[in-house]
């Protein structure tokens, strides 16, 4: 038989385990020309939480009683596909189902002999290319200025800090606990890091981290956290507004600061990024981001939980921040 997690209720604030359900089916069977895939490592990803309402954003909304999709890392275990052979390991926007068949339609080889199954995820996979392009199209940063990251302890934030790192930036974290705080000092090279969980002036513990004021801010949460941050933005700062998980699962938006005069002040550019809109510039992106993990220049921060049925809870601790890293799920 073959398990499969559906959309079983749209998520109301928080996600929980009732509003997911495994379904099992019979294991379906390559038609002509089409592979079978047995999924290997499952990706979950904060902006899932969006595709479960039913609303209007810049990806479809998954359907009720329909598989969930994310990016999935699969073995082909069958294949009447010219292009494909049985063994081969393959990436694709796919189903959380354990096997599924395909045409080949959107489907990456891999090399796992290289790299981790699990890089191709994150710092190989669409978190890396998040954290690239986000810098390099907007954030733009040059020797010397100062970058804070929020949320960067997850799969996009220890990418984006390394970055800064690599350009010779200083580097300063926001992220929710003091094991994460160490882990950005000691094993990416964060100047600092703050626990904005136990801080009580974000302000305040900015402008001490950031003495030279804020040139780039990418943004992985919005909400106060980012409030406190563009209150030290310098002059001709740029904001790469990524994620607002701080809002993802709030049932109506809350009345913040107003940004006007923070960016008017330091004629400041906050600008939206959908990193699929740069698909152009994947490959660009993808050979630097290979280079520099290869030779070790950047490393990759995950958090592996084991197990099929175990997807929907990975995908809800993720608003926990339970998850190091890259939140993976390995079947
Ligand atoms: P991630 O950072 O690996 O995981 C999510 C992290 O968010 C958690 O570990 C948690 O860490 C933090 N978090 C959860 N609730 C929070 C809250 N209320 N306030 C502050 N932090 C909170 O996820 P990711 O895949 O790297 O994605 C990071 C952000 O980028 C998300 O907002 C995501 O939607 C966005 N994103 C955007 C694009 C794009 O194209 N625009 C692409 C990829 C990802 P703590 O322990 O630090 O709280």
């Amino acid at each position: 038989m073959n398990a499969t997690i559906v959309l079983h209720k749209r998520p109301v604030g928080t996600p929980v385990l009732t509003d997911f359900r495994t379904v099992t089916e019979k294991k379906p069977e390559p038609g002509v020309g089409e592979i079978l895939l047995k999924t290997s490592y499952v990706s979950v990803d904060p902006y899932l939480r969006g595709r479960m309402n039913d609303t209007k954003s810049y990806i479809a909304p998954f359907e009720l009683l329909q598989p969930i999709k994310s990016g999935i890392i699969a073995k082909v275990i069958e294949s009447d596909h010219p292009d494909y052979k049985q063994g081969e390991t393959v990436y694709g926007l796919l189903d959380w189902k354990e096997y599924q068949t395909s045409t080949g339609k959107g489907i990456t080889r891999v090399d796992v002999e290289k790299f981790p199954p699990s890089a191709y995820l994150g710092i190989l996979g669409m978190p890396g290319l998040t954290a690239y392009l986000g810098l390099s199209e907007i954030g733009k940063l040059t020797k010397g200025e100062t970058l804070v990251v929020s949320g960067a302890a997850g799969a996009v934030g220890t990418v984006a800090g390394q970055i800064g790192k690599l350009m010779g930036c200083r580097v300063v974290g926001i992220c929710g606990s003091d094991e994460k705080v160490h882990m950005l000092k000691t094993d990416f090279g964060f100047n600092e890091a703050i626990n904005y969980k136990t801080t009580r002036n974000m302000r305040r513990a900015i402008a001490a981290t950031c003495p030279k004021g804020v040139d780039v801010y990418f943004d992985n949460v919005g909400g106060p956290i980012s409030e406190a941050v563009l209150a030290k933005i310098n002059k001709f700062a740029r904001i790469i507004i990524c994620g607002a998980i701080s809002l993802y699962n709030e049932t109506s938006l809350p009345t913040g600061l107003s940004v006007q005069p923070f960016l008017l002040r330091s004629s400041a550019l906050m600008q939206g990024f959908i990193v699929s809109d740069y698909e152009a510039k994947f490959p660009e992106a993808m050979h630097q981001l290979t280079e520099w993990f290869s030779t070790g220049k950047i490393k990759q921060a995950e958090t592996i939980v084991r197990g099929f049925d175990q997807i929907p809870q990975a995908f809800i601790d993720l608003f926990t921040g339970k998850n190091k890293g890259k939140m993976v799920v390995q079947i």
